[in-house]
């Protein structure tokens, strides 16, 4: 499985695509901007059939990646605007919620489908389970 490249993990991750066979849509709603369905997910892959839901509240587990994400958004942006763009302790207190603002919703998508595809392996269940 190639790290890069259109059938990547990488690929599928940043697509939010099927962790099991890289087709399906993990989403309803391909822009995360749309904010009331910006949660709905199918309940099984379009393509294989895969549950997206192995187990009770298993996206309670992405929190911990989207943590993660916010704290890299955070520190790159004080960088940016701190560090090089010398601005002020308010000036770049306002560009941390701004970033926040701005990259929230992705993150939320981005921290779900890197998630399941930390826990779900590629063509590790063909069987719809
Ligand atoms: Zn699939």
């Amino acid at each position: 499985m190639p790290l890069f490249g259109k059938k990547s993990k990488l690929a599928a991750i940043v697509h939010c695509k099927c962790p099991n066979c890289h087709e399906g849509d993990l989403f309803h709603d391909p822009n995360p901007y749309h904010l009331s369905r910006i949660t709905d997910m199918p309940k099984r892959c379009p393509k294989c059939n895969m549950s997206y839901e192995p187990e009770p509240n298993f996206f309670y587990g992405a929190m911990y990646v989207s943590y993660a994400y916010t704290v890299a958004i955070f520190v790159a942006t004080y960088i940016i605007a701190s560090v090089w763009g010398g601005l002020g302790m308010w000036e770049t207190i306002g560009c941390l919620f701004g970033s926040l603002l701005l990259l929230g919703p992705m993150v939320l998508r981005l921290s779900r489908s890197t998630y399941i595809h930390l826990v779900i392996p590629f063509g590790s269940r063909g069987d719809g389970k």
